[in-house]
């Protein structure tokens, strides 16, 4: 098969082929870009093994995984591709497709019928709409992952990129920090994608972590102090614990100053560590479900 997907003359005749209009509300942005293509799929590092793609499109990104992975499963949630799909992939023998939404499918049942137990890659230009969903489905879900490559906006990836005390810093980047390692492979500009979208892209990388980076005794406390934490970031760290574990001021303030966390800080200042020791500190404090 001779077919450039990357070229949008070739994407406007097979859209045409097809009767295919494309649906802004569905995040329908194809990516045109060779070498842009070339990033995501090495960084996928699914060389002889498995990859879940998330919105094949019109599947420019699926055969440039096909070249390089064992197998590839892709979910589109588009009835109306799945016969484009079959004509643009009909020459790859390693892709199934399967006209699905993520976000309503069992994904740990999936990667365990479809690759076995084996660790996969996840590779996706992400449909915007949903991407901080997506994300924290394949965080938080216990999946079998090596890595997740993902097209997102560039604001979303400069936030689960971000540093403490930094604008970008929040729950979603504490989020990434505590299952893997997160990386900006390259920016991708809006004039790169047809039709194109109203922001500026970047490729991420989320390298998962063999275990979590921190240590802490409830995985769930750990993550409600990350959301008290951020739940009013012009207040002290003081302020928003008390508040949403409903916990004694004085109480909360000799707990933090005894594990060197200034009661007087702001959440967003807090390190990853420093947010394991102050979750140890509110399990204590609350008994075992944080709630006092
Ligand atoms: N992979 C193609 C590319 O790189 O050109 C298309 C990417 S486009 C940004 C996002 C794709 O995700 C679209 O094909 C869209 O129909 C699909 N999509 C949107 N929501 C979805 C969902 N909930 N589950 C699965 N696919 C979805």
């Amino acid at each position: 098969m001779n077919l450039k997907l990357t070229n949008p003359k070739t994407i406007k005749s097979i859209a045409e082929q097809f009767g295919f209009t494309f649906k802004k509300g569905l995040g329908q942005n194809f990516l045109t870009s060779e070498a842009v293509l070339d990033e995501i799929a090495d960084a996928a590092e699914c060389d002889g093994g498995g990859v879940l793609e998330i919105g094949p499109g019109f599947g420019v990104l699926t055969r440039a995984l096909s070249e390089r992975a064992e197998k590839v499963v892709s979910l589109e949630i588009d009835e109306r591709l799945i016969e484009v799909l079959k004509y643009t992939l009909s020459d790859r023998r390693n892709v199934t497709v399967k006209n699905r939404d993520v976000l309503k499918t069992d994904l740990k049942s999936l990667i365990s019928e479809e690759f076995g137990g084996e660790k996969i890659s996840v590779a996706a230009n992400l449909p915007y709409y949903i991407t901080t969903p997506i994300i924290t489905k394949l965080l938080e879900g216990g999946l079998p992952l090596k890595n997740i490559v993902v097209m997102v906006q560039k604001e979303v990836a400069d936030r689960l990129c971000a540093k403490p005390a930094s604008k970008d810093y929040g729950a979603i980047t504490l989020l990434c920090r505590y299952f893997s390692e997160p990386e900006i492979i390259t920016n991708v500009p809006a004039g790169l994608f047809v039709p194109p979208p109203k922001v500026d892209s970047a490729v991420l990388r989320l390298r998962l972590l063999d275990k979590p980076r921190v240590d802490v005794s409830d995985e769930k406390i750990f993550f409600k102090t990350v959301k008290a934490a951020f739940s009013q970031r012009r207040k002290t760290l003081l302020n928003c614990m008390s508040a949403y574990f409903s916990l004694d001021k004085g109480v909360l303030s000799a707990a933090l100053e005894e594990i060197s966390i200034d009661p007087k800080r702001r959440g967003e200042t807090l390190s990853i560590e420093e947010f394991a020791a102050a979750a140890d500190m509110t399990a204590r404090l609350t008994g075992a479900d944080g709630q006092k």
